[in-house]
């Protein structure tokens, strides 16, 4: 890594954390843990954004096309937003259990594109679950034109990412399933 990136890292760490990430760490490719039973759990029992989200299967690349573009890379942030729910989870996931992961949507956009701009030229962010930019996604109607193409970013499920052994693997904590008074919201930012 040369200087002007290592700079650029440690700026981008510091805006990530100010602007409401609970945890930011620079991570080795190496510690991302892929498996492919992510991906089958998007399909087994079949999860609702299967086919009705162009940021999640069978729209995204596969876990073998990840796997492969991931060797590329040497090094990544994990980053995490948290928050405590009014509401503990009874039977059905509340509205609020969403508003972190907006809020980790925006910081892995912004992440990303300050990664870039820091020659990271191949920077690339991924979010915790299904795109939420829309209160409904147009793939919901068979459509494959995103509203918001450089705002929209796959999950890190959907390419087989273990997004619970990745987080532990470098001493995060991450809230166990199912939610009870606590949501932590997980993406990631290749580098
Ligand atoms: S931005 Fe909208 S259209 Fe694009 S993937 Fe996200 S929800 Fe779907």
């Amino acid at each position: 890594m040369i200087e002007n990136q290592k700079n650029a890292l440690e700026t981008i760490i510091s805006l990530l954390k100010e602007r409401g990430a609970s945890s930011v760490v620079r991570i080795n490719v190496a510690d991302i843990v892929v498996d492919e039973r992510v991906r089958l759990k998007c399909r087994v029992p079949l999860c609702d954004s299967y086919h009705r989200n162009l940021m999640c299967p069978p729209y995204v690349p596969t876990v073998a096309e990840f796997r492969e573009a991931l060797n590329r890379y040497s090094m990544a942030i994990l980053l995490q937003v948290s928050a405590e729910l009014e509401k503990p989870y009874a039977n059905a996931l509340s509205e609020e259990v969403f508003v972190p992961a907006k809020k980790l949507h925006e910081l892995i956009h912004f992440g990303e594109k300050e990664a870039f701009a820091g020659g990271f030229r191949f920077a690339a962010g991924f979010i915790g679950g299904c795109c939420r930019l829309c209160d409904e996604c147009v793939a919901v109607d068979g459509g494959t034109r995103c509203r918001f193409p450089f705002k929209a970013r796959p999950s890190m499920e959907a390419v087989g990412i273990d997004v619970m052994a990745t987080a532990e693997k470098v001493g995060l904590s991450i809230d166990a399933f199912p939610i009870s008074n606590r949501v932590t919201w997980t993406g990631l930012i290749l580098l």
